[in-house]
């Protein structure tokens, strides 16, 4: 089946015939991203994958489609995306002793509705001509006095920054998280605004010195020739949390409520859980596979090793209405 017959057989109201050798995948990532790996699956086991591109409203769409929707799973990053399909009620838990195996217990939902399939870490991109080795510690530490007029970062609300304040609200309490948004706001070298990457072209203009952001970046600016420049202008530094390590989110994976290809969804789910899999999908984006022992690409590899956050994301996840509340509280972007 192509995309737009996908797309139609979605937007249809009647049942839909359930083929066993196939699985319809509603994206939020952009299809030439996983297309090599999909074709790869298909090669291997006969299971054609069809890919719908769904930008906006995913949870919507599904909840609108109910019991007849055509999609299988539902692949996405951020765990906040994750949970908005598994909140709206239209996933449905997976019991797979593969993905149990393959991916740590951190980077999947205790109850089984969403599995992360790669990881990525948000980080510090610091100049190197103005920050010292040495120089950036903690998240805790973006808060003090040192780093005033000096820090650029995209909006607050933004799922990255949400996730990363509610990380800082699994560690520490609500009064401290308060405090520390408050801090890093009077930190800011101008008002948040535009992507991670328009950070990092700050720190290249002079504006500021440090700038939050996700790894897989550094990878996307490096191949834009545009971009290039921003990105040897900065390294990559990880911070960690005073007890704990370097703040990691996911791109994921789940099945849903109404999967019409449920035994081959199942199979492409514990497939892209498996070595070769991962290799090649985390390679793709340069994210970190999320299946230990897998190997970086060397781009990865490059940045160094350090420790993630021992704190299941399923946790962090959990304080981020809360965390929510505190951006918008000490109004971040104003
Ligand atoms: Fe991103």
């Amino acid at each position: 089946m192509t995309r737009l017959s996908l797309i139609a057989l979605a937007m249809a109201s009647t049942a839909l015939p359930a083929f066993a050798d196939e699985v319809n995948i509603y994206s939020h990532r952009q299809p030439e991203l996983i297309q090599p790996l999909l074709d790869a699956f298909t090669a291997e086991t006969g299971i054609a994958v069809n890919v719908a591109f769904v930008d906006k409203g995913m949870a919507e769409r599904l909840v609108a489609e109910g019991d007849r929707s055509p999609a299988d799973l539902v692949l996405t990053v951020d765990v906040a995306r994750l949970m908005q399909v598994v909140d709206a009620g239209v996933t449905q838990p997976v019991q797979s002793d593969i993905l149990n195996a393959n991916i740590p217990a951190e980077y999947r939902d205790p109850g089984n509705q969403w599995f992360g399939l790669t990881t990525r870490a948000r980080i510090v991109y610091a100049s190197k001509d103005r920050v010292k080795d040495g120089e950036v510690t903690t998240y805790e530490d973006l808060a003090s006095d040192k780093w005033k007029g000096r820090i650029c970062t995209r909006s607050g609300t933004n799922d990255y920054n949400v996730a990363l304040t509610a990380a800082v609200l699994a560690h520490h309490d609500a009064d401290y998280t308060k405090a520390w948004l408050e801090g890093v706001k009077a930190n800011l070298a101008r008002k948040p605004d535009g992507g991670d990457r328009d950070q990092v072209k700050a720190i290249w203009a002079g504006e500021c010195d440090i700038a939050v952001g996700n790894t897989y970046y550094m990878g996307q600016m490096l191949a834009d020739p545009e971009q290039t420049e921003w990105a040897n202008s900065v390294r990559i530094v990880f911070p960690q949390f005073e007890n704990s390590g370097t703040h990691m989110n996911v791109s994921g994976i789940a099945m849903t409520k109404a999967a019409p290809n449920h035994d081959a969804a199942l199979k492409l789910m514990e497939w892209l859980s498996t070595d070769a899999a991962q290799k090649i999908y985390a390679e793709t984006n340069h994210e970190f596979p999320v299946k230990a022992g897998v190997e970086r690409s060397e781009l990865v590899k490059s940045w160094g090793a350090f420790t993630a956050d021992s704190l299941p994301l399923a946790d962090v996840a959990a304080q981020r209405p809360a965390a929510l509340k505190l951006i918008e509280e000490v109004d971040f972007d104003g």
